[in-house]
C-alpha cells in the first residue's frame, strides 16, 4: 500500500495483514471509495463488537486517559482467570473515579461453589492488589445471568456520569458490551465511535438516555495469561465451555498429577488425602510417581502430556515450581487461567508448577 488509507468509521490506519490487529480490512474492500475496517463494519451492520488487541503503549495511554475523565469505571475480570485478567495498576490511573468490579463467566463454576465466598474472595484479592471497588458483581455475559443486576448497578453507581468499561482480552468484554448494546438500543444506528485522546483506537460509544454514554475501551493484552502461551487452536481445550465437573483423586505422598503439559502438582508430604481438580472437563489429568515425574515430562510433553501438542509444545515456557506448606483443610491451589485443585485435608506439603509468568496462588476453598 503506497498511500495510507484510514477507516471512515474510526480513523484507524487500514492494514490488510492481520485480522487480529486494529484497522484490518480484507484486500477486496480496498477498491471501495469509503473504506471501513472489519471492526467498524461489524459494529455498523450487526451491532457487534469485535475484539482487537492493543499495544502496551496504547494501554498506558488509555489508562492515563481514564483518570482525566469523570465517570464510573467498570472493570471486567474473568472469574476463571482472575489474576491473569486483572490489569495490574489500574487503581493508580482511575483518579477519584469509582470502580465497579464485574467478574464474568460465573457459569463455569461448579454449582457447589458458594457465591458469597467467591465475592468475599474477590474483595479480599482486590484489596491485596490495591483496588477498592465500590461493589463486586458476578455475571455470565454469555448466559445472561446477573446482567440485569449489573446494568442496574451501573445506572446506580454512575450518578449521572459517563461509564468506561475496561478489561483485558478474553475476559468476555465484547460479549458483555454486546448484551448491553442489544438491551439498551435494540437497533443499531445510535452507536457511534468516539476518539480517546492519544490512542490508535477509538472507543465504542453507547448512548444512555441522559446525554451520557457507556464507552467501551479496547481490550488490553495481559501477557501473563495462560491463554497467550497457547495457539488459538488449542485454547479451546483449556477454556471450559460448560460448568466444571470436579474430579477427586485420592493420593499418597510421592504422587504427581499432570494437567496436559501445562501444569503439574506434586504431593510431597502428608497422610493419604483427597485432592479435587477443577479444570475444563475435556482436559487430561495424568497421575504418576513423583520420582518419575521429571523424566515423564521431559520425554512425553507434547504427546502423552498434551495440550500443547507436539506442534506447539516448544512455544510453551518452562514450568516453574512453587512449593506450599498447607495447614488448613479445604485450600485451593489456583493455576491462573487453567483452574484449581482443592486440597481437602490438613497438614501437607505440595508443589505446584505452571508455565513461567502464569501465577499460582493459594486461597481458602470456594466450596
Ligand atoms: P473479550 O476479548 O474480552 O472481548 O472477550 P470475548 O467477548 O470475545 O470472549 C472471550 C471468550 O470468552 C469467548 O470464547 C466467549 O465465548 C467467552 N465468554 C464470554 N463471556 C462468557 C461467559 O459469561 N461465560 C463463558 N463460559 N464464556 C464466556
Amino acid at each position: 500500500m503506497n498511500e495510507k488509507l484510514h477507516c471512515i468509521g474510526c480513523g484507524t490506519e487500514i492494514q490488510t495483514e492481520n485480522p487480529q490487529e486494529p484497522g484490518y480490512a480484507p484486500v477486496s474492500s480496498l477498491e471501495k471509495e469509503d473504506i471501513i475496517c472489519k471492526r467498524c463494519f461489524r459494529l455498523k451492520n450487526y451491532n457487534e463488537l469485535q475484539p482487537v488487541s492493543l499495544t502496551d503503549d496504547d494501554f498506558l495511554r488509555i489508562l492515563n486517559g481514564l483518570g482525566t475523565q469523570k465517570g464510573l469505571i467498570v472493570k471486567i475480570v474473568d472469574i476463571f482467570d482472575f489474576n491473569g485478567s486483572w490489569l495490574p495498576g489500574l487503581h493508580r490511573f482511575v483518579g477519584s473515579n469509582p470502580v465497579l468490579l464485574i467478574a464474568n463467566k460465573v457459569d463455569l463454576l461448579p454449582k457447589s461453589v458458594n457465591k458469597n465466598k467467591v465475592i468475599n474472595w474477590i474483595k479480599q484479592e482486590a484489596k491485596n492488589l490495591g483496588l477498592k471497588p465500590i461493589d463486586v458483581l458476578l455475571v455470565s455475559a454469555h448466559k445472561g445471568s446477573g446482567m440485569t443486576e449489573a446494568m442496574e448497578a451501573i445506572e446506580h453507581y454512575r450518578r449521572g456520569e459517563d461509564v468506561y468499561v475496561v478489561g483485558c482480552t478474553n475476559v468476555g468484554k465484547s460479549t458483555f458490551i454486546n448484551r448491553i448494546i442489544k438491551t439498551a438500543t435494540g437497533t443499531g444506528d445510535i452507536i457511534t465511535t468516539s476518539h480517546f485522546p492519544g490512542t490508535t483506537l477509538d472507543m465504542i460509544e453507547i448512548p444512555l438516555d441522559d446525554k451520557k454514554a457507556i464507552f467501551d475501551t479496547p481490550g488490553i493484552i495481559n501477557h501473563h495469561q495462560m491463554a497467550h502461551y497457547l495457539d488459538p487452536s488449542e485454547l479451546k481445550f483449556i477454556m471450559p465451555k460448560k460448568e466444571i465437573k470436579p474430579k477427586t483423586f485420592q493420593l499418597n505422598a510421592g504422587q504427581t498429577l499432570f494437567v496436559g503439559a501445562l501444569a503439574r502438582f506434586d504431593f510431597i508430604q502428608g497422610q493419604r488425602a483427597a485432592f479435587t481438580v477443577h479444570i475444563a472437563n475435556d482436559l487430561d489429568i495424568h497421575r504418576t510417581k513423583l520420582e518419575k515425574a521429571d523424566e515423564l515430562y521431559a520425554n512425553h510433553r507434547g504427546e502423552l502430556l498434551a495440550p500443547p501438542s507436539e506442534k506447539y509444545i516448544d512455544q510453551l515456557p518452562r514450568l516453574v515450581r512453587h512449593e506450599f506448606s498447607i495447614k488448613e483443610a479445604k485450600t485451593d491451589i489456583v493455576f491462573s487461567g487453567l483452574g484449581w485443585i482443592t486440597i481437602q485435608d490438613t497438614n501437607c506439603v505440595i508443589a505446584a508448577y505452571a508455565p513461567e509468568g502464569v501465577e499460582v496462588q493459594v486461597r481458602p476453598s470456594l466450596i
